[in-house]
């Protein structure tokens, strides 16, 4: 059963087109429903989609540039229309806290949940949530203002439990919980049965890296090495390669080395520039560089994760 996918809700760079959505994603893992950055329209393509807004308990702000986060309010205030109950939290720097926390607080003064703001240091890489199975970091992207990645992981993977063995064994249901976490059995004579006999190890874990916006930086590759799934921005293909840079964004081919370097699985093109009117150049460039699958990201392209 599927239970770690990346919904893109948004992929343009600064103003929304009648092509593309400003930036936005939402990446689901089991109860967690978390939205990545959220530029003006995020709430139509929520519905538009399909997804509930009442299971959205995390929103993470890549940084403070109009594009990434401005639906934010209009989300936030929709969220208390929709009677939504629980908790939400806001993950952004403490400038933004400062710059929404009071607009956020007039325009939406009764909330049916709890809204939470927890400061993210751009400078630093820190965990911003760590639930046991899944572990959210942020990490510093080199753009014009202050800006940071955010990498999913799955941490502590659990062995599965080989029914046949532990049947021939006898293991009772209150050991498998143990036997998940790598603990021996031991039988009522005292001979201990090793845990490799009665289960089978865990699937490899899964994990996604978000990167927008940034220049290309040999840092950004260290932290993302060896991600499942990069998305990364590209902003222009080679012929923008000269307005990049000094723009603080990236082209496809140099994406493409970012995913080359950090031996990505895959890489998702996407914060295309308005003068991109074809995103399949982006990844014939890109996929002169990386090896492995390139996709162009597009709203309401489905990444499965596991
Ligand atoms: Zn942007």
């Amino acid at each position: 059963m599927s239970y770690f996918n990346v919904t893109i809700l948004g992929c343009a760079s600064a103003a929304p087109t009648t092509r593309h959505n400003p930036s936005a994603q939402l990446v689901t893992y089991r109860r967690h429903n978390m939205l990545v950055d959220c530029g003006e329209g995020t709430q139509l393509q929520i519905r538009r989609y399909g997804i509930s807004f009442a299971r959205l308990d995390h929103i993470f702000i890549s940084h403070l540039h109009g594009d990434h986060f401005l639906g934010l309010p209009g989300l936030l205030s929709t969220l208390a229309l929709h009677n939504v109950e629980g908790d939400v939290t806001v993950h952004t720097f403490a400038e933004g806290i400062d710059l929404l926390r009071p607009f956020v607080n007039a325009v939406c003064r009764e909330r049916s949940y709890k809204l939470h703001w927890n400061a993210v240091d751009p400078g630093a890489g820190s965990v911003v949530l760590d639930d046991g199975s899944l572990r959210v970091s942020a990490f510093p992207l080199y753009h014009r203002v202050p800006c940071v990645g955010y990498r999913f992981e799955e941490v502590n993977k659990r062995r599965h439990i080989d029914r046949a063995s532990c049947d021939f064994y006898g293991v009772p249901h209150f050991l498998m919980d143990g036997l998940k976490d790598g603990a021996d059995l031991v039988l009522p004579d005292g001979t201990v049965v090793p845990n490799e006999r009665l289960t089978t190890a865990p699937t490899p874990p899964a994990s996604y890296a978000y990167c927008s916006d940034t220049v290309m930086d040999k840092r950004v590759a260290e932290a993302v090495a060896g991600v499942s799934v990069l998305y990364h921005e590209a902003t222009y293909g080679d012929e923008g390669e000269p307005k990049a840079a000094p723009r603080g964004h990236s082209t496809a081919r140099q994406a493409a080395a970012i995913a080359r370097q950090a031996g990505a699985g895959k890489l998702v093109l996407g914060h295309y520039s308005q003068s991109i009117l074809d995103e399949s150049m982006l990844v014939r460039e890109a996929a002169e560089v990386f090896d492995g699958e390139v996709i162009a990201a597009d709203e309401g392209l489905k990444i499965h994760l596991a």
